[in-house]
């Protein structure tokens, strides 16, 4: 990446080379908070998605077949030791892009780095099985790669979620197409570069950016695609998994959720409130593990409300380059809108809202600096006395907006949690160990967390039931999303043997 008066300029990445897309194309992407030109993209064209895959299939049979796995553990490794010296300089990138506060953004690369070691060490792991089919036959298995792979990311966590696909597909000898969202390519372009530097052949880890509907179609829809990674929303996975079906690709979806937070009479509630502040304001609420629905036992129902409003009003709104800010803009100008149509729904519904909604359109207003663009921020939002089935409490609004519900007892806390069609997390507060084993047993999603508000830590299974989604990330159950195997049956007879017979 160059930047030139201030402007950046981001490029596509194929076969190791820099360069724009093939018909000339850019467009230009803002620094959300502030509302300025942030860089100057290359947009690709089909014809770049062909170039990519290409430079992805050359590499597949060419020089990362040629490279062992320990070598890849290696080139892995070197890699996670460049994204930590550059760290600093890729979490202001990724604030200024995606208007994050740069603390979270920085947290989020360290944790990438961790889950590149990880799957580092994995390459070397990759083992079968053996077994001795009868006297004379041997059979053993190879965990082979699955191929090339499409790989498309969203703009919520731009950096961490393309280590999550593109480490252990490397690991497993795949090669990449990596298409990150349209508004958030510049850390993904680095991923690459850095990728390079770091040794790893030309053409192993390719960056195409482009508008989802024409460039990310196309991409999937690519006979020389043969698996496909999509984080995103529920629909355009719908959409992805129908395409990749045509071609008989096996696909992981990484979806939406509209995650529960649950708190019992028998809760810490202090504890739970600090939890569920961050388990829903963490990065403005735009995660897909965002739990957006709180769930309180009549009990504990006030106590916690009050508690919370207070706290949530109280976070630092501000200048996400700032250590002491908490919370950054939106994505945009147009997600804040979103966010805040979902806050005149839920009141309409006849929700209160105990606090938040928008800026008020002022600078300076809680607390705003001068030179930052209130239309793209949207105040931690709590909307309380809200039923499981209304639409705020239904669906994904991915911004900083919490509901309250009540609930009486265990059996129709479970029965909210799991009235809803995402299945991504969730949380369990209550002292009672037996209950949140109880819970986590009867919750129909990827991860529940008992006492704890986050579910994405490297080594752990990270993925979706239900809307969600299918496949889990971040952990060894990953190197099934990007390895295939073949079986290998060796005879020692020098007869052919019946596979039927005694
Ligand atoms: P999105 O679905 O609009 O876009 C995601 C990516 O898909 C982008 O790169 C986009 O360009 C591309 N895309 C869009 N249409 C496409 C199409 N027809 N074919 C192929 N590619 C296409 O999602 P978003 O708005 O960028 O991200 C927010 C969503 O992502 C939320 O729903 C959130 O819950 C979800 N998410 C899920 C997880 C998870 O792990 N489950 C993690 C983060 C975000």
């Amino acid at each position: 990446m160059t930047q030139t008066a201030e402007i950046l300029r981001a490029q596509l990445l194929i076969g190791g080379e820099p360069r724009d897309g093939g018909d000339g194309a850019t467009y230009r992407i803002d620094n959300p908070a502030a509302g300025t030109p942030l860089a100057d993209v290359s947009r690709g064209s089909r014809a770049d998605v062909d170039a990519a895959v290409a430079a992805a299939r050359g590499a597949l049979e060419g020089a990362w077949a040629k490279t062992s796995p320990q070598k890849r553990a290696r080139m892995l490794n070197r890699l996670a030791q460049l994204v930590d010296e550059q760290s600093d300089r890729l979490a202001e990138l990724e604030s200024r892009n995606v208007g994050k506060p740069k603390w979270q953004a920085l947290a989020e690369i360290k944790q990438a780095i961790v889950d590149i070691e990880l799957f580092a060490g994995t390459a070397q792991h990759l083992y079968g099985r053996s077994f001795q089919v009868n006297p004379a036959i041997l059979s053993y298995t190879l965990r082979e790669p699955v191929g090339v792979v499409a790989a498309i990311v969203p703009w919520n966590y731009p950096f961490m979620l393309a280590t999550w696909k593109v480490a252990p597909a490397l690991a497993a000898g795949c090669t990449v197409v990596l298409k990150p969202a349209s508004a958030t390519p510049l850390t993904a372009v680095e991923l690459g570069r850095l990728a390079l530097e770091a040794g790893i052949p030309a053409g192993v880890l390719n960056v195409v950016i482009g508008p989802g509907d024409e460039v990310g179609e196309y991409l999937v829809s690519h006979p020389g695609v043969d698996k496909v990674t999509f984080t995103g929303e529920t629909d355009t996975g719908r959409r992805v998994g129908a395409l990749a079906a045509q071609g008989l690709k096996p696909v992981s979806l990484e979806l939406g959720g509209k995650s529960p937070n649950i708190v019992f009479a028998d809760a810490d509630v202090d504890a739970a409130i600090n939890g569920s502040l961050w388990a829903i304001y963490y990065s403005a609420g735009q995660s897909c593990e965002a739990r957006s629905r709180i769930l309180l036992a009549d009990e504990v129902y006030d106590r916690f409300a009050e508690g919370f409003t207070r706290k949530a009003a109280a976070l630092r709104i501000g200048d996400p380059l700032e250590d002491t800010t908490q919370i950054g803009s939106l994505i945009s100008r147009k997600q804040a809108e979103h966010v805040l149509r979902y806050v005149d729904i839920g009141v309409s519904e006849g929700g209160e809202l105990l606090t938040g909604g928008a800026m008020n359109g002022q600078n300076g207003d809680g607390g705003l600096p001068e030179g930052l663009d209130a239309a793209a921020f949207v105040r931690p939002t709590v909307i309380g006395g809200v039923s499981n089935t209304s639409r705020i409490a239904q669906e994904e609004i991915f911004g900083p907006v919490v509901t309250l519900t009540r609930f009486s007892d265990e059996a129709e806390a479970i029965r909210m949690a799991n009235d809803v069609r995402y299945g991504l997390a969730a949380t369990v507060w209550t002292s009672d160990t037996a209950r949140g084993l109880r819970m986590a047993s009867q919750i129909k999603s990827g991860t529940v967390g008992v006492n704890h508000p986050f579910a994405a830590f490297p080594g752990v299974p990270f993925g979706g039931y239900k809307d969600s989604g299918y496949g889990r990330e971040q952990s060894l159950e990953s190197l099934d999303l990007y390895t295939q195997t073949k079986a290998v049956l060796v005879s020692s007879s020098a007869k052919p043997i019946n596979p039927f017979g005694a």
